[in-house]
């Protein structure tokens, strides 16, 4: 390609509303313009990228023995009525009617088509195991779309579901995924974990997230230093020892703690550890139940757990007109002592004694606290987040690495959600007629190539991992305007076509300072540059642009090594 005749309007400035580095390097090389709020058109450079994200995922997903197929993104209404989505899906579903007043949806996510499908067409077991996938644009009317095309509305994603007869099989079709996730985003070049993650309603170890490590991302993820289990936070679990609760020494007193409001405020005020106080959180549940829950003072509570303990769909912190009413003074002074409602504390508690509190009044605390003696935990149970440093729950001696990541790829074990709801069934071996077990694996191609750029840049600009990178080399002309050049740069622009090695020919009438600038933005992985001076000793200059290695290079080397360069970048595995 030549940069003279391309579309690449790279631009100097930061775009004002773009707060991640990967959408302000996506504007500013020229890959993405915004149509509107979470919609965005790829321009050729970022298509690329895209195409070469969906190439990988094609491969590893056929390779996998998964069949493509593609869905239409209009959903008529009936379908999702099926399924008891079309009320429940909330306002992220887009609905519209047709022009004869049919309603439809713009399909998030393709499970009610896919169902419809399998269930007209297959009809035995021996039509079994089956995984069909697409690659296609789903349309969620996010109500934070950000990030550019990290959390857009309109954006592209590999969806697959599996379906088989038994369980077993549906185990094995949930492994091939997983590993052919792993050769996805290993084959991208990228650093990431795969995580267990909160499987919702459905329960057990039945899904995971495959998440790209990068400061910038939303998700907080720990995985164990000696052995492979990693979760997202919300999920991870904690090792549990049986605790002995201590006798108590001390004698319940109330203090006075004047303006002291926080953990660490009243630590400090009480020359004391955060460890040596306990906290007592107002919690609200989606059931209406207003209960206290007890944490060690440094702690932070799993909201995700506590749900689920209770089996509700959530409990967040309680309004503070409501913690009022339960504790009788104003948020951050509640305390177990005297309170009419349901205690339950983290299993921690159970080996603490002595220890601080809120008084239920404004600047009161309790030091000398003791349960039992002093107030009644009707029930224990992990429910503190997971940090850095905690013992790992499945090995012994491992320790968490805490990570920020972003969510590439998420897989789930479905059961027989869809299949009972819409009644997809086939007979089995005996002639009976049994609801098939799904699975479903959705990767957003788009976001993957985001997630990319956020753990690979520099402040000049991007730099893609060669498999995911627009094009391999970019061959710089210094001066197209010196025939010499020209000719050189022509020739081994050429040659480099004829080996099918992606090269982007900057032939544009430009100062070389522009040259460079664009190029360190644009990041393709490989540049030789042609000019007049190296050219008279049969040289042209060879930059990578990850290390920022540059070295001089004969005109008749420089082929066969941008050859091994290339090769050698893709068939890059980061080890993980
Ligand atoms: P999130 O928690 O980030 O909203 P999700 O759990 O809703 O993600 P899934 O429904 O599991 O996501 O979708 C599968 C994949 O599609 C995600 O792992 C992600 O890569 C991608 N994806 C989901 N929502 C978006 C979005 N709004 N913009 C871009 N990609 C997305
Ligand atoms: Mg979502």
């Amino acid at each position: 390609m030549r940069y003279s005749q391309y579309l690449l309007p790279t631009l100097k400035e930061t775009p004002a509303d773009a707060e991640v580095i990967s959408h302000r390097l996506m504007l500013r090389a020229g890959m993405i313009r915004k149509a509107a709020a979470g919609i965005y058109s790829y321009l050729p450079f970022g298509l690329r990228s895209l195409r070469k994200m969906e190439q990988i995922i094609r491969d590893e997903m056929n390779r996998a023995g998964a069949i493509e197929c593609l869905m239409p993104m209009a959903n008529p209404a009936e379908l999702w009525q099926e399924s008891g989505r079309w009320e429940k899906y909330g306002q992220e579903l887009l609905r519209f009617k047709d022009r004869k007043s049919a309603d439809f949806c713009m399909g998030p996510t393709h499970e009610e088509v896919i169902t419809d499908i399998v269930r007209n067409t297959v009809n035995s077991y021996k039509q079994l195991p089956l995984n069909l996938y697409q690659i296609q644009t789903k349309f969620r009317d996010e109500i934070r779309p950000r990030f550019g095309l990290m959390r857009g509305r309109e954006f592209i994603m590999k969806d697959a579901y599996s379906f088989d007869l038994e369980d077993a099989g549906a185990d094995t079709s949930y492994s091939k995924m997983y590993q052919a996730y792993r050769n996805i985003f290993n084959r991208c070049g990228l650093k990431f974990r795969s995580v267990e993650a909160d499987s919702g309603a459905i329960g057990g170890n039945f899904s995971h997230e495959f998440m790209v490590l990068a400061e910038s991302g939303e998700d907080g993820i720990v995985s164990c230093d000696s052995c492979e289990y990693a979760a997202n936070v919300e999920k991870a679990e904690l090792a549990c020892r049986e605790l002995q609760t201590p006798v108590a020494v001390q004698e319940l007193r109330k203090v006075e703690t004047p303006a002291q409001r926080t953990i660490e405020e009243v630590a400090e005020f009480l020359k004391l550890s955060p460890q040596q106080l306990v906290k007592t959180l107002i919690v609200q549940t989606s059931d209406d139940q207003v209960i206290a829950v007890l944490l060690r003072g440094d702690r932070e509570l799993n909201a995700i757990k506590l749900a689920h303990l209770l089996d509700v769909d959530w409990a967040l912190m309680a309004e503070d007109d409501v913690v009022k009413q339960v504790t009788g003074a104003p948020t951050g002074f509640a305390g177990p002592i005297g309170l009419k409602i349901r205690i339950i504390a983290d299993t921690e508690i159970k080996g603490m004694a002595d220890f601080v509190v809120g008084g239920n009044g404004v600047d009161v605390h309790f030091t000398g606290a003791n349960q039992d003696r002093d107030f009644t935990i009707s029930q224990f149970s992990d429910l503190r987040q997971a940090e850095a440093g905690d013992p790992c729950p499945r090995c012994e001696g491992g320790k968490f690495e805490s990570w920020r990541g972003i969510e590439v790829g998420h897989i789930f074990k479905l059961g027989t959600k869809y299949s009972e709801a819409m009644n997809a069934t086939v007979l089995d071996d005996q002639g009976k007629s049994q609801p098939l077990v799904m699975g479903c694996y959705g990767i957003g191609a788009g976001r993957t190539v985001a997630a990319a750029i956020e753990q690979n840049h520099d402040e000049n600009g991007m730099i893609l991992p060669m498999p995911l990178a627009p094009f391999q080399v970019l061959l710089t002309m210094l001066n197209p305007k010196d025939d010499l050049v020209r000719e050189a740069a022509e020739k081994l622009y050429q040659q480099l076509l004829a080996l099918n090695i992606e090269v982007l020919l900057d032939d544009r009438d430009e100062r070389p300072g522009i040259k460079f600038k664009d190029a360190d933005l644009l990041g393709i992985p490989l540049r030789v540059t042609v000019g007049a001076r190296n050219l008279k000793d049969g040289n042209v200059e060879l930059k990578i642009r990850k290390s920022g290695d540059m070295s001089m290079t004969s005109l008749d080397d420089i082929i066969p090594q941008l050859q091994q360069l290339v090769a050698d970048g893709l068939a890059f595995q980061a080890g993980n």
